[in-house]
């Protein structure tokens, strides 16, 4: 199902059904009666730890969400959640880990009769080490702040995402989240080092390796990073920082032909020699919803080119980065890659050029109901792709709008789809046809989020029957009663 990209906590268009499909499925039963469980639960970690009825408040639910869950548990350890863990697994009491809910998919919503694991109060930050590169975090901590953390002593934190203001870290880390500088850092399997996880019993496995080679045995985090809290919880992550670079160099740039932007990428990786750290795109429809819906985001080019991109690349001296960037684009002009292009010139138009990209958000309601879809493919097929995508979107739903964008370096597109309308089956059709033409190409239904409940259905459109089976199979033998973020993924 496509996913509402922009509007945190569910979906505009798609959210009714999918939550009403999501009451429907059952989850693994509980066998205690609850008031014995929420008993239990709150000896475990203390009764201001336990939330239920009224007390469960908007922060823990979906958008659209009125039913509300048995209860949230605040543990503030990996021992409490350890504990939480073994209640849970003795009881078969289902369990819903659940981090800033920022994930687009429904992952991390708790349905009636299920709990809430939030790691809401797991928020330390700790043995920093500067020679090292490394630091570890609490689940609960929250991207911006650690990102903030790690500048302050002069580090960069690697991974950073649209929604750093409210992801955490374990969440992060369960979705496999990257974003803006995949390109140069890779996503959060390249930035965790180590990790520790509870599983569904209550065991605790501590990976907390601090080192960059470690090859005794199969790497235990990787299972874990991307499982959606299906097969563990993550209470801790030791991360890799990087050097904070010295400076940032930004341009927003016009293309008329898609294979340009395909050299114009391998011009920009050759020539900035692992530089670069992001190459953005954004398609003409997406220019013109700019220009007509966000007057406060004035685009730097003139309107009317096919292609926009947003590129940017660090470095560790300003002076010599920036001639490095230069001698780059002069060698794109020279090539005739390049319609026109503009270079920041300080922080302020810097920030002007990724808000058009990172803010224009907002607006799309300005369509109408509208569905959010992140899916990836080769880089050589994109413009194919969006062509195909559009032309059937167009038969299907004659007043539609679809807007393109995305971080093309990373093989990776969004889409914004308003149909027109909203309705079951428009949101089936519109699924089929996105879903459909990454099946073509052999690419992916989910680029970011993960699959929660909303893309189970095309799961198979993406992965072989074995790729599948291997799943189920992780997931019995790590949960065999089946209480760990239940009809989630699988
Ligand atoms: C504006 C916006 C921009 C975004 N941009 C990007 C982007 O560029 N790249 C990207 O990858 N994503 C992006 N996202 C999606 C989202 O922010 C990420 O998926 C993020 O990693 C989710 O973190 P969270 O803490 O909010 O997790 P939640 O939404 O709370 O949970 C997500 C999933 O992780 C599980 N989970 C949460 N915490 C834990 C834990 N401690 N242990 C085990 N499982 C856990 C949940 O059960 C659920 O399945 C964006 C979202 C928004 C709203």
């Amino acid at each position: 199902m496509g996913t509402p990209h922009f509007t945190r906590r569910g979906a505009v268009g798609s959210g009714v059904a999918a939550w009403t499909s999501l009451l429907t499925q059952s989850a693994a039963a509980a066998e205690t009666a609850p008031e014995d469980f929420l008993k239990a639960l709150r000896a475990a970690l203390g009764a201001d730890a336990v939330l239920t009825g009224d007390a469960i408040t908007q922060r823990y639910l979906a958008r659209r969400q009125t039913e509300r869950p048995l209860a949230v548990a605040l543990p503030k350890s990996t021992a409490e959640v350890s504990a939480v863990l073994k209640l849970c697994h003795a009881a078969k009491q289902p369990v819903v880990p659940q981090g800033g809910m920022t994930g687009l998919v429904d992952g991390a919503v708790g349905r009636p009769g299920e709990i809430i694991l939030s790691t809401d109060r797991m928020t330390e930050i700790a043995d920093f080490d500067a020679d090292n590169r490394t630091l570890t975090a609490g689940a609960g901590v929250r991207l911006q702040a650690l990102q903030e953390y790690a500048n302050e002593r002069g580090f960069l934190m690697p991974v950073d995402i649209g929604s750093r203001a409210t992801a955490t870290i374990g969440g992060m880390a369960a979705t496999n989240a990257g974003g803006l500088q995949v390109v140069r850092y890779g996503m959060m399997r390249e930035a965790v080092l180590g990790i520790e996880v509870v599983l569904a019993d209550g065991t605790v496995v501590s990976s907390m390796n601090r080192m960059i080679k470690n090859n005794a045995g199969p790497d235990v985090k990787q299972v874990f990073i991307g499982s959606e809290g299906t097969l563990g919880i993550v209470t801790r992550a030791v991360l890799r920082l990087r050097p904070k670079p010295a400076g940032m160099a930004t341009a927003y740039v016009a293309i008329d032909r898609f294979e340009n932007v395909l050299k114009l990428l391998r011009l920009f990786e050759a020539q900035l020699a692992g530089a670069l750290t992001s190459f953005e795109i954004m398609w003409d429809d997406y220019d013109a919803f700019v220009r007509k819906y966000c007057p406060h985001l004035p685009p730097p080019l003139k309107a009317g080119h096919k292609f926009y991109l947003l590129i940017e690349a660090d470095g560790g001296d300003p002076a010599s980065d920036r001639a490095r960037f230069d001698k780059a684009f002069a060698a794109a002009k020279a090539q005739n890659l390049i319609a026109e292009f503009a270079i920041a010139r300080d922080a302020e138009e810097r920030a002007a050029y990724w808000a058009i990209r990172e803010q224009a958000g907002a607006q799309f309601i300005e369509l109408g109901p509208f569905f959010g879809y992140d899916v990836s493919m080769p880089i050589s097929d994109m413009e194919r792709y969006g062509l195909r995508v559009k032309k059937e979107l167009s038969a299907a739903f004659p007043k539609s709008t679809t807007l393109v964008m995305g971080h093309i370096g990373d093989g990776n597109l969004h889409l914004i789809v308003a149909p027109g309308g909203r309705s079951p089956e428009i949101t089936r059709k519109a699924n089929e046809i996105v879903y459909g033409a990454v099946r073509a190409l052999g690419g992916s239904v989910s680029a970011e989020h993960g699959v929660g409940t909303l893309k189970k259905e095309y799961l198979a459109w993406s992965r072989t029957p074995e790729e599948i089976a291997l799943m189920r199979t992780f997931k019995r033998a790590l949960d065999p009663a089946g209480i760990l973020n239940p009809g989630k993924v699988l």
